[in-house]
């Protein structure tokens, strides 16, 4: 406890609430340079991005949110990761049998196939904003995104970390995450959401739980945590009280009980049996299986587990696809995937080798000023990221403006929308969901073709 009121002592009266004009001044100067990168006027930093977040694309990204539109000049599709997505492309048609460009091309997608009378949820784009909990970002940001969810008609996830309260605005398009720490999970949450989504793993980062450095759970991530500031809070792995598909089924149970109208998400990471795991979570009563392959995840995840644990994405949902196929019940379940999607073009690939949609999260923290430097633990004083996203100090939080967020995402989803439409058009689809599982419109390009 000493060590404890040391903390508090030593943060009491030094970091304060930005001034209107420190505030102005510093977002101002943030966004300028942002947008000075993204249009060229500047070299591109050296030290940005890497293999999968290339320079460009990380460029690219913070155009889009900016314009709405697509870039001329910078690569918005792929990294140069050597695998993966960045290795596909699409078998276009020859361009007189592309369909013209239309808002008429259907990006809708449904979220309850089972016809068992809960929510029918039916989202106006193929993807939605994973979860990213209160303490890992600040309520800025996550407001920032529900806001824009909101807009699309999708929604996002809070992540393991409570539902601040300003969430309620917003309850039809947030997501209620249930992971092993039950940090936040309360009765009257689970019935304020129209989905309820149980973490048993993040591809990032699987069998290891998730940590919240003390520093940054300070007094306000902590009440809603049911903890005390300035301690490290774990989630553990997995959960203890889930060893087979019955006892994941009293989870879902449990869920139905309290919201007997939610849909049920199960958040798994991508194993080398994760089909089986999807048809266990199908017969277990979920509506939606969210596949997390190995390359999402924020600065904060081990870069050692991020990329050497969890099967690629790209592996994983052709897998799930096939083997729910096989057992009849591909139609009555929707395959999310996340992990590793960056682009629009990412969404399509993903759907082309079978899943139903996305989930992005880190395109939404990029589109909001990310550069990927990693620092999302904020180094020796723990604050977090010094471009006010996965922070809650109270200065650097403000960076973030919610209305500043929400346009950014907004133009960015528009510019995915876009891009979107642009390649089903170009494959001769009217329609997003024809898409699912036409691998025959994808190509693999070689080393050499790539070179
Ligand atoms: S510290 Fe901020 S800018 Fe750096 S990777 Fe983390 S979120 Fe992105």
């Amino acid at each position: 406890m000493a060590l404890l009121q040391e903390l508090m002592d030593a943060y009491e009266g030094k970091i304060v609430k930005p001034s209107d004009a420190l505030l102005h001044k510093t977002t101002t100067l943030l966004q300028d340079g942002m947008n000075a990168r993204a249009f060229g006027e500047f070299e591109k930093p050296e030290a940005l991005g890497d293999a999968r977040w290339t320079d460009e694309l990380i460029l690219s990204t913070w155009y889009m949110a900016e314009t709405g539109k697509v870039p001329d000049e910078l690569n918005f599709k792929t990294g140069e990761s050597d695998g993966g997505f960045d290795r596909l492309d699409f078998q276009f048609l020859q361009e007189d049998d592309w369909l013209e460009h239309s808002d008429a091309i259907d990006t809708k997608l449904p979220l309850n196939r089972r016809g068992d009378g809960k929510n029918e949820i039916e989202i106006d784009i193929p993807w939605y904003g994973g979860g990213m909990s209160y303490g890992s970002v600040s309520v800025n940001v996550m407001m920032s995104r529900a806001k824009n969810a909101k807009h699309w008609n999708t929604l996002m996830s809070t992540g393991e970390g409570g539902y601040p309260p300003e969430l309620y605005e917003v309850k039809e398009n947030v997501i209620t995450q249930v992971a092993t720490g039950y940090f936040g999970v309360e009765e009257e949450t689970i019935q304020a959401a129209p989905i309820i989504e149980f973490k048993y793993a993040q591809g990032a980062k699987p069998g290891l739980g998730g940590h919240l450095l003390a520093a940054k759970a300070g007094e306000e991530v902590a009440k809603l945590r049911g903890s005390v500031p300035f301690v490290s809070l774990f989630s553990p792995f997995p959960f203890h009280s889930t060893y087979s598909v019955e006892d994941h089924s009293k989870h879902l149970d449990w869920i139905e009980t309290v919201n007997p109208k939610a849909l049920l998400s199960v958040k798994v990471s991508t194993p080398h049996d994760v089909d089986m795991v999807a048809v266990g979570s199908y017969y277990a009563g979920a509506h939606i299986i969210h596949l997390d392959g190995g390359y999402g995840g924020t600065g904060a995840a081990p870069e050692i587990a991020k990329k050497n644990i969890a099967m690629p994405i790209e592996l994983a949902i052709p897998k799930v696809h096939k083997f729910l196929q096989k057992e009849g019940v591909r139609d009555k379940v929707t395959l999310i995937a996340s992990g590793g999607v960056r682009t629009a073009d990412d969404i399509a690939k993903a759907i082309a080798l079978g899943a139903d949609g996305c989930v992005l999260g880190t395109t939404d923290l990029v589109g909001m000023g990310c550069t990927r430097c990693s620092n999302c633990e904020g180094g020796p004083s723990g604050r977090g990221c010094p471009w006010g996203l996965t922070t809650t100090d109270i200065e650097l939080q403000e960076w973030v403006q919610q209305d500043w967020g929400s346009r950014r995402l907004d133009n960015l989803y528009t510019a995915l929308q876009w891009r979107l439409r642009d390649i089903l058009r170009k494959l001769g689809l009217s329609n997003v969901r024809e898409l699912r599982g036409r691998t025959d419109l994808l190509s693999y390009i070689s080393k050499e073709a790539g070179e």
